[in-house]
């Protein structure tokens, strides 16, 4: 077992070790033995919310959005300028303000270094990327392309809900299922949907089409994470159809999309922690270890590490080198070469 700090590989290039990691093997999803014990569900579905996390923040944050940031649903029966205009605004600034913000205390003032930092590497300056930047690029395709796609969703769904269209449950028709709803949106939305649709990202054409783009990033920074072709966006936060068949409240649905679209700077952060700076601080879990061996090693953990579909399906990477040498060879076997690295070269001479 590595220790976190120490380095997975030994014998391989300086660009290839961890400047931080967590304890290795990563252990896996409780749910990941079948059949599945009742109490390992449980863990799943509380995990990670308590005392105080990423999810329990975005869900007081959609209960405020409903609340005070979103157009009276009776206005959303005609699509009007007035209402998608204040969508579309209010989530053009909540982005700028988590992945700016993240950008700005982990990157550019670096308040806590290269504490819990992942990656060794820096941001790049290369012609893959559109400006020739990352970061620029990353920020272009969040904005441009990002926010776009998540204003039109969530326009839809204000109008669908406004107009009959998509089944409506209230606080009143039954309270124990109207909070499980927001335990059961990220498994579905970040684990189920997601494994699925990264795997048909990840099929040659629309690879080769659309999620190149966000493969771009080896090293990831807030910015990354939601920098994605658009085609990959529309696929991406589709989870939010499900809405059409399950019955929800608006504020499901806005904080559906929020988990997609939030979770994807802090996911991507680089650091598996925020922290104050202070070496005593235990810091608020941000990174996600997991889907950043896929942004290296590219043809593994296509999910999330909750629901276990990567261990199920023969693609988990645990972060050990002895799984690095496994996802290789599945690469290789599949005729698809497994290094990120060459991967994120072959992309730019594909452009
Ligand atoms: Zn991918
Ligand atoms: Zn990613």
């Amino acid at each position: 077992m590595l220790e976190s700090g120490q380095a997975p590989e030994s014998g391989t290039a300086t660009r290839s070790a961890w400047s931080w990691h967590p304890e290795l093997p990563l252990p896996g999803s409780p749910v990941s033995v079948w059949p599945i014990k009742p109490f390992a569900f449980l863990k799943v579905l509380v995990g990670g919310w308590l005392p105080i996390s990423e999810k329990l923040i975005i869900a007081a944050l959609s209960i405020l959005t409903w609340a005070w940031l979103s157009p009276a649903l009776e206005r959303c029966r005609e699509f009007e300028f007035g209402w998608m205009a204040q969508i579309y605004v209010r989530n053009l600034l909540l982005l700028i303000l988590v992945a700016g913000g993240l950008h700005l205390y982990l990157y550019t003032f670096r308040r806590q270094n290269s504490r819990f930092r992942y990656e060794s590497r820096g941001f790049e300056h290369a012609r893959r990327f559109t400006f020739n930047n990352q970061v620029h690029d990353n920020i272009f395709w969040s904005l441009a392309s990002g926010v776009t796609m998540w204003t039109a969703y969530e326009i839809a769904g204000m109008w669908a809900y406004a107009n009959g269209l998509m089944p409506f449950l209230s606080w009143n028709d039954n309270p124990a299922w109207f909070v499980a709803m927001f335990l059961l949106i990220p498994l579905f939305g970040a684990n189920v949907h997601f494994y699925w649709i990264h795997r048909l990202l990840h099929w040659r054409p629309l690879y080769r089409t659309a999620h190149y783009l966000h493969h771009r990033n080896v090293a990831t920074g807030p910015w990354s994470g939601l920098s994605m072709h658009p085609v990959e966006h529309l696929l991406y936060l589709s989870s939010c159809l499900i809405h059409v068949v399950v019955a929800s409240h608006p504020v499901h649905f806005i904080f559906h999309l929020q988990t997609k679209v939030l979770q994807a700077p802090t996911s991507h952060s680089g650091f598996e922690k925020i922290t104050a700076g202070d070496e005593s601080d235990g810091g608020l879990k941000l990174g996600d270890f997991f889907h950043q061996l896929h942004h290296r090693y590219f043809e593994c953990n296509y999910g999330g590490p909750e629901i276990p579909f990567d261990q199920w399906c023969g693609t988990y990477h645990d972060g050990t080198p002895e799984a690095t040498k496994r996802v290789r060879e599945r690469a290789r076997f599949r005729g698809v070469d497994g290094s990120r690295t060459t991967r994120a070269e072959s992309d730019t001479r594909s452009r």
